[in-house]
């Protein structure tokens, strides 16, 4: 919170502060909450930190026109989120939403935040002391975004709810929190709740994503030179020179500057990286994408189980192979094309 009362005053510096047509006495009696104990305001951010805003008109930038609520609609939708199933339980009924306005506020205490629109059933069901569960959804998971959003169609998948800490989780997630409301705060047409994180456990794949208003995803395994053809790909490969690795031991290290391209010859190699862990062997590549941007540092760590046989091919012998043969560029601008038209 101590973040959004800092913007608050940037904004009124610069006459950009959103509309906001509040009258104190609206306030619903949940958001009259008394601040106070470790997690109070501190001092140095004064008396607004939980007061309601006074009202402002919205003022566009520069070409943008017509309706103000849309255009600021559209200007949030630019910050691109994951998409979580809010859910809690009454009695015998669970009862879960799709929302993206949920962000991580504090490691000590372990706080979340999550915004939910005052005509949501789901808010009503919320109170301070009230348990709420948070699942974060698989990038093939929209039909569940659908479904806990109200959306209407005949293929939407049944949701299965497991239950931790009393609190239901959607089976499947990529990731489940379980926090109880400790504050509310009023947010406008939207109220706030502050969670205590009870739960939490992530597992392996790879987000669901919210932009502009669509669902998006994060591109698969970066295959590149693996897609070229065998007669195009393996002159490339011969430049390259034997490498082995004994058990254990590291092939790459992320951050690291990634100014090669290894193909596994034999045995395991494990990738780690948080939220991806797997295994590649014989006929796999390693570092396709930093091979044409070194800059960009290596995104995983890699290490051989056993002994591992790789072939290294450096950044200088695979620009002078791609130099010496316009087909294998060729293919390979083909192959970056298709990889961009994936995410369009
Ligand atoms: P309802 O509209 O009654 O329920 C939502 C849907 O879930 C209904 O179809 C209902 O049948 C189904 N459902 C509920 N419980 C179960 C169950 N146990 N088993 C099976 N189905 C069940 N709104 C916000 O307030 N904040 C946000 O951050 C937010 N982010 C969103 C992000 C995205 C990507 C989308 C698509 C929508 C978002 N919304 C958000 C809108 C919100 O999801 C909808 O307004 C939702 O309908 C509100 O749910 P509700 O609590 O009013 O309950």
């Amino acid at each position: 919170m101590a973040c959004q009362t800092n913007f608050k005053v940037r904004c009124r510096e610069r006459s950009l502060v959103v509309q906001n047509p509040t009258v104190e006495g609206s306030r619903p009696p949940e958001f009259e909450v008394e601040i106070s104990g470790a997690i109070s305001a501190p001092e140095a951010f004064g008396a607004s930190f939980d007061a309601a805003p006074s009202a402002h008109a919205l003022e566009l930038g520069e070409g943008l026109e017509g309706d103000p609520a849309i255009a600021f609609r559209r200007t949030l939708g630019m910050f691109a989120t994951g998409v979580t199933v809010l859910s809690t339980r009454v009695g015998e009924q669970v009862h879960g939403m799709t929302a993206n306005a949920f962000m991580s506020v504090s490691l000590r205490p372990p706080l979340v935040l999550i915004s939910i629109d005052r005509r949501a059933k789901m808010g009503a069901m919320l109170h301070e002391g009230t348990r709420f569960g948070v699942s974060v959804l698989e990038a093939r998971q929209t039909g569940l975004s659908d479904r806990f959003a109200g959306r209407v169609a005949d293929d939407l998948p049944e949701a299965t709810f497991e239950i931790v800490h009393e609190t239901p989780l959607v089976e499947g997630a990529l990731a489940h929190l379980v926090a109880r409301v400790v504050r509310s705060y009023w947010g406008g047409d939207h109220s706030l709740f502050l969670g205590q994180v009870e739960f939490a456990r992530y597992g392996e794949g790879r987000p669901l994503l919210f932009h502009g208003g669509r669902y998006e995803r994060l591109i698969e395994d970066p295959h590149v030179f693996s897609l070229l053809p065998r007669e195009l790909l393996d002159p490339i490969l011969a430049l390259g020179e034997q490498r082995e690795y004994a058990d254990g031991q590291p092939i790459m290290r992320i951050g690291e500057e990634g100014c090669e391209l290894l193909l596994v010859v034999e045995g395991e190699a494990r990738v780690e990286r948080p939220g991806l862990s797997k295994s590649i062997g014989p006929g796999e590549l390693i570092g396709e994408i930093e091979v044409l941007d070194p800059g960009g540092g290596r995104i995983a760590d890699i290490h051989a189980v056993g002994s591992v046989r790789a072939i290294a091919v450096s950044r200088d012998q695979l620009l002078a192979a791609l130099e010496a043969d316009p087909r294998a560029a060729r293919a390979l601008i083909e192959v970056l094309a298709a990889r961009f038209r994936e995410t369009a």
